[in-house]
């Protein structure tokens, strides 16, 4: 696995950092979210979708577990499981859009479905460091390493 990592100070840096991510997705990548809550993840999703060209708002999923926005031919699927408490049908729906090369699905709270989750993605940590202050770290495998634009250090030679 590879990790890179960076501050943010802003709600609008993290959206430009998830800007950035956006423009550089291809289709079929799934992204988990990890934090604490407030932690900047919904945020980050914004500049995802406004990275992929899209104008959609974007708000939180809490109460609706997903919602989709819609870009130039890809649709990105956000989910948010803090309200789940069985991962049942929501967890079919997102085994399906997992499987679908011109879906990106971004995930947060994922824990409770962990295990539907590919081996194969990019997993984003928040850590608040400072009311303003966030840090984030990407770790994914070496097959995902066009998403980041930075030199990663490896931190595990096995993929
Ligand atoms: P989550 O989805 O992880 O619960 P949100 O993105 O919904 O988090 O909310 C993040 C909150 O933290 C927002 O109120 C935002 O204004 C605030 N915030 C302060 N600094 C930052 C930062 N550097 N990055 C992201 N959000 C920040
Ligand atoms: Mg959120």
């Amino acid at each position: 696995m590879l990790s890179w990592q960076t501050i943010s100070n802003s709600p609008e840096i993290t959206e430009t950092i998830g800007q950035e991510l956006g423009t550089r997705l291809r289709g079929g990548e799934v992204i988990e979210l990890v934090s604490d809550l407030g932690g900047g993840k919904t945020t980050f999703v914004r500049g995802i979708a406004r990275g992929l060209g899209s104008h959609d708002a974007v708000a939180s999923p809490t109460f609706t577990i997903s919602r989709q926005y819609r870009t130039g031919e890809l649709t990105l699927y956000h989910f948010d499981f803090y309200r789940l408490s069985e991962p049942g049908i929501v967890a079919a729906e997102l085994t399906e859009v997992i499987n679908d090369p011109k879906a990106i699905v971004v995930i947060e709270w994922g824990e409770i479905v962990e295990n539907v989750l590919p081996v194969d993605r990019l997993t984003v940590t928040f850590q608040s460091t400072g009311e303003t202050i966030r840090q984030l770290i990407f770790n994914y495998p070496r097959k995902l390493n066009y998403l980041i634009a930075k030199e990663a250090e490896d931190v595990n030679s096995v993929d």
